[in-house]
């Protein structure tokens, strides 16, 4: 039985409802996308509930479920798969926070949540901070894109269950309360470290550069989504597999180190509407010779479900689709081929619902269902019927012929 290679396309938020002023149709429904219909053609349809019916998935939780990861069991918070995605190399009893640079009046009024999304200066911002010692902790920060950036507290007694300092509207800083006994020294080293940070930062050069050009200073850190370091099997001791992940932003990149991928940087991958989607297809078809599984994720249909904008939806569709078939062209070997969403972001909805999510999976000798197109709609009659998002990865593996026999 020859093992066949493996790729996972991810949508992110591709999935859709219907648009009543677009003639009913959801963004899938009404882009032109042969590439991927012909997946869809080739293969079993289904729908999938990424991490159960009536749960909103998030982009980490419902990566970890696509992977064969129950996230109920697995996942502590979205810090520590940020730190991943930035290269920080957490170790156990680490906490990691997701921050924002942002701009306060006094130290305890915030007037910008992302300090004008701030887009340069932010690491020489963030080095004057990592480092800081707060008690017999230390402080590893490191900026991300735009205005985000990744916290680490390394050092004994930590704990992840603190209540947030972020607002997450303008106004007033909140102070970080313990949950549980053990955190307490953990939200007391939280609230030192936004003090600290706004002491630091208001007369940092960058900032002083800002003020007089008008810009909002990044003057404060806000951290948030506490989480620490998961203990996670990796792809390779788990299935014994070969995994190479493709994607343009910070969290799913974490995701992929997480499992122990080998992450490709794609220049031009931006994870925006913008992404170079030719780049990503060359990096896929070039990594699939040396990797039994290829990853590869595409985020700029969330972008455009987020903003509600069913147009830019579907050309960002009809780009991936161009995309797909760069990839299926140069493919010289069989491969399994699925096709899938993390989750829904419908447009009506600008944020991700609980809507099962389309998936199709074809292989050179693969069962064949009715199903012609890949839409939510189309491949809800198909032979895959309604599955979970823990189970993708062992049908998969199914279909590929590595799963292993039970019994004799
Ligand atoms: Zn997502
Ligand atoms: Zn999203």
């Amino acid at each position: 039985m020859k093992h066949k290679k493996m790729l996972m396309v991810v949508c992110d938020g591709v999935s859709d409802r219907p648009v009543k002023q677009f003639d009913g149709l959801t963004p899938l429904q009404a882009a032109r996308k042969p590439a991927m219909d012909a997946v869809a053609r080739n293969g079993l349809s289904g729908t999938m509930d990424v991490i159960a019916p009536g749960v909103v998935p998030g982009s980490d939780t419902a990566h970890l479920a696509l992977f064969g990861y129950d996230p109920y069991k697995v996942y502590t918070g979205r810090g520590s798969i940020e730190a991943a995605g930035a290269g920080i190399d957490l170790r156990k009893g680490d906490i990691a926070f997701r921050c924002n640079f942002a701009t306060t009046d006094d130290g305890v009024n915030i007037i910008d949540r992302r300090a004008g999304r701030i887009r340069s200066g932010t690491s020489e911002l963030a080095e004057a901070i990592s480092g800081m010692k707060l008690e017999d902790v230390e402080v590893i920060f490191k900026e991300g894109s735009e205005h985000r950036a990744v916290l680490v507290f390394r050092g004994p007694g930590l704990d992840h269950r603190v209540s947030e300092v972020d607002p997450h509207i303008e106004g007033e800083l909140l102070h970080s309360k313990a949950g549980s006994p053990e955190a307490e020294k953990t939200a007391r080293l939280l609230n030192e470290f936004v003090r600290r940070s706004h002491e630091i930062l208001s007369n940092h050069e960058v900032n002083l550069e800002r003020q007089n050009a008008g810009l909002p200073p990044a003057n404060i850190v806000l951290p948030r989504g506490a989480g620490s370091a998961l203990a996670i099997e990796s792809l390779s001791d788990r299935f014994g597999l070969r995994c190479a992940g493709i994607a343009g932003v910070t969290l799913v990149k974490g995701i992929c180190r997480l499992l122990g991928m080998e992450v490709i940087e794609v220049p031009g991958a931006t994870g925006g509407v913008d992404t170079d989607y030719l780049a990503k297809a060359n990096a896929a078809t070039g990594a699939i010779d040396e990797h039994d599984l290829v990853f590869l994720n595409v985020k700029a249909a969330d972008v455009a479900g987020h903003d509600g904008d069913f147009r830019l939806k579907v050309q960002v569709v009809e780009s991936i689709d161009m995309m797909l078939g760069s990839i299926l062209k140069d493919l010289h070997e069989e491969v399994v081929v699925a096709l899938l969403a993390d989750h829904s972001t419908p447009v009506s909805v600008k944020d991700h619902s609980a809507d099962p999510v389309p998936v199709s999976i074809s292989g050179a000798d693969s069962r064949v269902d009715a199903v012609r197109k890949y839409d939510e709609i189309s491949a809800a009659s198909g032979a895959l019927g309604r599955i979970r998002g823990v189970d993708l990865l062992p049908i998969i593996l199914g279909m590929a012929n590595r799963s292993s026999e039970y019994g004799a």
